[in-house]
């Protein structure tokens, strides 16, 4: 069984969104029309609280793009992002939400950040869509969101290291690239993972 995955669309990493990413709304009306074709839809959603230790905001005198350890792990500092309940946190008001069946939420446990849709960073607590699939039978997953270089990448390497199939849409992501590059590095690892690595038109 096949499943499509489809990584935080969320308006906060639009471009328009308080954490940015280039050319971000260009993946809704991929995700749209593979969303169309797909048997089983899953999204996630980052869904931060106030203060999230994963904010710039929540340590004093800190800046997005500076480093701290959360967690026991090293973190990159963002601007406020997907607080729980906001517009910020909703998915893109384009996306065909009603051809979701199931929404998993990361990101809560203020101490720790979750990039992947699997696990915390620190990789101690599930989110929960393992074993949704799992309870599917899925053995194969559709990858595509944003973004490419931190919760794409970081749900698909923990996706081939449950022992998924995975299938990166590569115009279905676009990267935060904050060092040019990071994108395409990102896909290189994957592809070295073991991803099979396309554009939507091959899937
Ligand atoms: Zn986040």
């Amino acid at each position: 069984m096949r499943a499509l995955l489809l990584v935080d669309i969320q308006n906060d990493f639009m471009p328009f969104g308080a954490l940015p990413v280039a050319g971000g709304d260009e993946i809704v009306p991929v995700a749209n029309a593979l969303i169309l074709r797909s048997g089983l839809v899953v999204a996630t959603q980052d869904w931060h609280p106030v203060e999230h230790g994963s904010f710039a905001s929540a340590h004093v005198g800190a800046s997005p793009g500076d480093r701290v350890l959360l967690g026991g792990i090293d973190q990159m500092l963002w601007p406020d992002h997907c607080v729980q309940g906001t517009p910020g946190a909703s998915f893109h008001s384009a996306l065909d939400v009603a051809g979701i069946d199931r929404v998993v939420r990361k990101g809560s446990d203020p101490a720790i950040d979750s990039y992947s849709g699997f696990f915390d960073n620190d990789h101690r607590t599930a989110t929960g869509l393992g074993e949704f699939l799992e309870s599917h039978a899925v053995d194969e997953i559709v990858v595509l969101g944003l973004a490419t270089d931190y919760c794409v990448r970081a749900t698909v390497l923990d996706a081939v290291g449950l022992g998924f199939g995975v299938t990166l849409v590569t115009d279905g992501c676009r990267a935060v690239d904050a060092t040019p590059g990071d994108g395409d590095r990102a896909i290189a690892e994957m592809h070295a993972a073991g991803v099979r690595v396309v554009e939507s038109s091959h899937v």
